[in-house]
């Protein structure tokens, strides 16, 4: 049996690359940049007004006062879209929008306030300062210019960037497409009625729902009983595409345990079995061609909790990321303990009170693996190496079951 640093180590050496693909702006929400984008046009595209008011010539009004206002002839206007066409002379304004183009001629813009219009004529009473309030074509940037990085996330105003240059499609990394296949004869669908020896299968829902909240795209999400014709059928449905396949239950010792079996007849090469660790010992990892295995174990907590140590990174990596974990640091408010031979990935509950900058960290009390409100009652887990004992008030990493836990 191996630690869980070998298996991490194993995992990580056997990593596929991440696929890119060129995807549609809206269809680009929350994807990684795959290359650095550069500007293609200047931004302001053209010089234009940041005020409603007049567009005139500095000359003309850069004497005038409350007392002796400047009075300008109204040739015309400028609106947002609907541009004026000849150039500004001496003695001359014109009434200009917001965002409207600024014409030949005009250098200055002097806001509505500052102005009184009457009898196709306006009065400017305020100079204010020669060249104000324009904003000049390429004075945010140019073409050429770094607008986003490689790796940058595409929220909604990176789209609203690349939107407003014209690009229309960027290449991102691929979303994993990912098989979800859950076994066990004792299964039936949530919404059905279990028989006496029956029960509800919700590994398949959990599973298909972390894997899409780590970017993931769900490519097929299967039940099989415990026949090894039918595992193996499911899994070569499965192989196409998919980039990881992830299989729940049978991967222990029973007799029923056949995902091992099936995925060596399918021709995957098995990586490594069994992890010193609980929950979650069953492990099972292997690979064919770009194709990763994960068989994890039955009990609903071992499962996510595998999923969470091992294949949350794996599909961060896919996605462009680091093969990692989020984490954060947290003080122990009472001793913990792992006194077993294998690392104990204990639940626990993260408390903060508005004085604190750390949270406080207590072990959930019922850690069982087959008992879901072990996650569902805990914020994280800490990962204990055999033996390790934690004092009250000393630091420990957590691994957060999702952003936000505190
Ligand atoms: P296994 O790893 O197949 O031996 O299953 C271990 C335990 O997890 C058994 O008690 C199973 O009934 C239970 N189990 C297996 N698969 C699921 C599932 N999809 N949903 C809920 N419980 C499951
Ligand atoms: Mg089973």
């Amino acid at each position: 049996m191996i630690s869980i640093n070998e298996a991490q180590k194993i995992i990580r050496e056997q990593l596929p690359d991440p696929l890119v693909e060129l995807t549609a702006l809206p269809e680009a929400l929350n994807r990684i940049l795959a290359e650095e984008v550069q500007a293609i046009e200047p931004s302001p595209r053209y010089t234009n007004s940041a005020m409603d008011g007049y567009a005139v010539k500095w000359e003309d009004v850069k004497q005038a006062s409350e007392s002796q206002p400047a009075e300008l002839r109204i040739v015309g206007e400028s609106q947002a879209g609907v541009p004026y066409s000849a150039a500004l002379r001496s003695g001359e304004a014109i009434r200009i929008s917001t965002g409207a183009m600024l014409c030949d001629g005009a250098d200055t813009i002097t806001p509505v306030e500052d102005t009184e219009e009457r009898n196709g004529r306006v009065r400017i009473k305020t100079a204010g300062k020669a060249g104000q309030h324009i904003r000049r074509e390429g004075e945010e940037f140019l073409p050429g210019v770094r607008l986003l990085k490689k790796g940058a996330r595409l929220a909604a105003p990176e789209l609203a960037l690349l939107a407003s240059q014209g690009i229309a499609s960027v290449p991102v990394y691929r979303k994993p497409g990912v098989s979800i296949i859950v076994t066990g004869s004792e299964l039936v669908h949530y919404y059905s009625t279990p028989k006496p020896w029956q029960i509800r299968d919700s590994n398949g829902l959990m599973l298909t729902s972390a894997v899409r909240n780590s970017g993931g795209e769900v490519l097929l999400s299967a039940h099989v009983g415990d026949h090894f014709d039918e595992t193996v059928q499911t899994l070569r449905n499965a192989v196409e595409n998919s980039r990881i396949i992830i299989f729940s239950g049978g991967v222990s010792v029973g007799p029923h345990d056949l995902v091992k079996k099936a995925a060596q007849e399918c021709g995957f090469e098995q990586l490594f079995w069994q992890v010193k660790q609980k929950p979650g010992k069953p492990l099972f990892f292997a690979r064919r061609e770009n194709c990763l295995f994960f068989g994890l174990p039955g009990n609903p907590v071992s499962a996510y909790m595998c999923y969470m140590y091992y294949i949350d990174p794996v599909l961060r990596f896919l996605q462009g990321g680091e093969y990692r974990h989020s984490q954060l640091t947290g003080v122990a408010g009472a001793p913990l303990q792992n006194s077993i031979k294998r690392a104990h990935m204990m639940r626990v509950r993260l408390e903060k009170d508005s004085l604190s900058t750390v949270p406080t960290i207590y072990s959930l009390e019922r850690q069982g693996s087959h008992m879901l409100t072990s996650l569902t009652e805990a914020d994280g887990f800490v990962v204990l190496e055999p033996g390790r004992g934690v004092q009250t008030g000393e630091p420990v990493e957590v691994i957060p079951f999702h952003f936000g836990a505190i």
